[in-house]
């Protein structure tokens, strides 16, 4: 199916690795020029050849932490009018909510709820005006089936979420869809890290870890990033422009519910 997107201008936020990585790939598959940025400027660059060289898009890089201002002002420089939004940023620290300092939880709140309200607030106007618009939040499973010690991002995440589905319904009329992708068990670097902790702190192998999560889940397996970005492919094309205010779980059927 052609997703009826090229030409299309796209900033993907927190995007050398893992899942924001997957989905500016899979943009540029489409033909949309993006807007790829990460901390990190070596690995934000060869991720930005990569794409280049598979696709032929226009991608450009910015630098930045984008839960800063600065950051954020950076990204929206480069890429002042894009038609496709996909926010993303690192996950909060797990733990235990006694250990969480005020701090915490503020840090939290910017990365994982206010930076992408900013980043929403400083583009969606634009696209309304101009009669297409595709935001797509990278939030987490988390947000459906609470997870003990992510308290922090269960908590910051749904916030951006009980946001998302006010503001969804006023935009949507003016082709602006507003979505939600929330991942469950991706094969990324930070699945892998959190392995290799859990691993320091139970005495197993990181292997066994990974192995019994596996096993653990309906499919059998951990979603792939490339899965994961042609879901956010779809849900910015021209077809999916009914869809909005929605929240859409890959997690291989992880979650029991019906809903
Ligand atoms: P990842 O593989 O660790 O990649 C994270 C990417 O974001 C990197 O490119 C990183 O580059 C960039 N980044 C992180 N913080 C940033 C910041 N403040 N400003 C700019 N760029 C930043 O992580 P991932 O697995 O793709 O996860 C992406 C999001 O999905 C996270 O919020 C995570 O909590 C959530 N999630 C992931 C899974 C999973 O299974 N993978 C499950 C549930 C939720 P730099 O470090 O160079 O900045």
């Amino acid at each position: 199916m052609d997703l009826g997107i090229a030409g299309r201008s796209a900033l993907v936020c927190a995007s050398s690795k893992g899942l924001g990585l997957a989905c500016a790939a899979s943009l540029a598959r489409e033909g949309v020029a993006v807007t790829m940025t990460a901390r990190g400027k070596d690995a934000l660059e060869a991720a930005a050849q990569q794409i280049r060289e598979a696709t032929g898009a226009t991608v450009i890089t910015v630098v930045g932490d984008i839960t800063t201002p600065q950051g954020r002002a950076l990204a929206l420089a480069a890429c002042p009018s894009p038609d496709i939004l996909v926010t993303n940023a690192g996950g909060p620290k797990p733990g235990d909510f006694r250990e969480w300092s005020r701090d915490d939880w503020i840090a939290a709140v910017d990365a994982n709820m206010l930076t992408p309200i900013e980043l929403i607030k400083a583009t969606v106007d634009g696209m309304m005006a101009r009669g297409f618009g595709r935001v797509v939040n990278i939030t987490s499973g988390a947000v459906k089936a609470p997870i003990d010690i992510l308290g922090l991002s269960n908590g910051a995440r749904s916030g951006l979420t009980g946001f998302v589905a006010g503001l969804a319904r006023s935009t949507v009329a003016r082709n602006v869809t507003i979505n939600n992708l929330l991942p469950g068990p991706f094969e990324t670097d930070r699945l892998f890290a959190t392995a290799a902790a859990a691993a320091r702190s139970t005495g197993k192998t990181a292997d066994q870890i990974l192995a019994a999560r596996r096993a653990a889940n309906p499919a059998g397996r951990f979603g792939t990033p490339a899965e994961f970005g042609d879901a956010c492919a779809w849900l910015c094309s021209a077809q999916a422009g009914f869809v909005t205010g929605q929240n859409l779980l890959m997690d291989g059927g992880a979650y029991p519910g019906t809903f």
